[in-house]
């Protein structure tokens, strides 16, 4: 699929209004832009930060939030340690501070309720950012829709959103959420964990894979196996 709206997309002023912290790594940044077209769930945006001699560093980050047309977008970025732009933000990023950006982009790896379900979503660390925009979205728009979130971490403690999804486990009828903590007495996601979510969510119609490369490729490999067509397996990948 290739991006919804063709029109170039310019780079844009955009004003921190928000931060919070989300795990120990994570923080939620919440900014006000002026995009010129609508958001969909699992988009991303580029971001560009210029140091004074001119150097530009520039990054992908997914929007978290749910399309609203309210102007404002929520980013989750983990700060890594050395971290170039991540770390810009970890450390640096104030409330009013105005950073470059443009968006929303991507075309394959967006889900809109017309898609329908029953939707497998897979993420690996930050990974869970555009699945969270697309349950989100499901949530207010399609709630009907049969969802399973197979969030791989290494710990409890990084678990992203990690009250919401409960809640969401709890409260919403079609939604299923199935936790592995890799550290803590867990494996690997495998072809037993991925023969569970089949089983408890039945064919899925789209499943939405997005994490580090290793990540994504090993799920992608195991819903192949399992015998899922390509053509339903999107997948979106952070590098690392
Ligand atoms: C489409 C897309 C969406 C993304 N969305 C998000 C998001 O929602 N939240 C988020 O936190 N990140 C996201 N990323 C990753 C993000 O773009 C950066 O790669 C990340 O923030 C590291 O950039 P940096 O400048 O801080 O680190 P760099 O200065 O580039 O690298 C610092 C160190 O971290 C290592 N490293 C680089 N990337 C990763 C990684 N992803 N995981 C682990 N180690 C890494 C490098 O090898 C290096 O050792 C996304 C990437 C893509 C392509």
């Amino acid at each position: 699929m290739t991006d919804p709206d063709p029109r170039p997309l310019p780079w844009q002023t955009a004003t921190l209004t928000a931060i919070r912290p989300i795990t120990q790594r994570v923080k939620s940044y919440r900014f006000q832009v002026g995009f010129d077209r609508p958001v969909l769930a699992g988009q991303h945006v580029d971001v560009r930060l210029t140091a004074p001699d001119g150097y530009q560093a520039q990054r992908s980050y997914s929007i978290a939030s749910a399309p609203a047309g309210d102007g404002t977008i929520e980013l989750m970025i983990e700060g890594l340690p050395d971290g170039e732009v991540s770390g810009f933000f970890d450390a640096v990023a104030e409330i009013g501070d105005t950073i470059e950006l443009r968006g929303p982009i991507g075309g394959a790896f967006v889900w809109r309720p017309e898609d329908g379900g029953p939707l497998l979503l897979a993420g690996g660390g930050s990974g869970v950012v555009p699945l969270l925009a697309m349950l989100r979205h499901r949530a207010a728009a399609a709630p009907g829709v049969p969802a399973l979130l197979l969030y791989s971490v290494r710990e409890a403690s990084e678990v992203i959103a990690a009250e919401e999804l409960a809640v969401r486990a709890r409260d919403e009828p079609h939604f299923q959420l199935m936790l592995n903590l890799t550290r803590a007495g867990g494996r690997r996601v495998d072809a037993a964990m991925i023969a569970e979510a089949l089983e408890r969510l039945g064919p899925p119609r789209h499943a939405y894979l997005c994490g580090g490369n290793p990540f994504v490729g090993a799920v992608a490999d195991l819903l192949l196996d399992a015998g899922l067509d390509p053509a339903r397996v999107h997948t979106e990948r952070f590098g690392g």
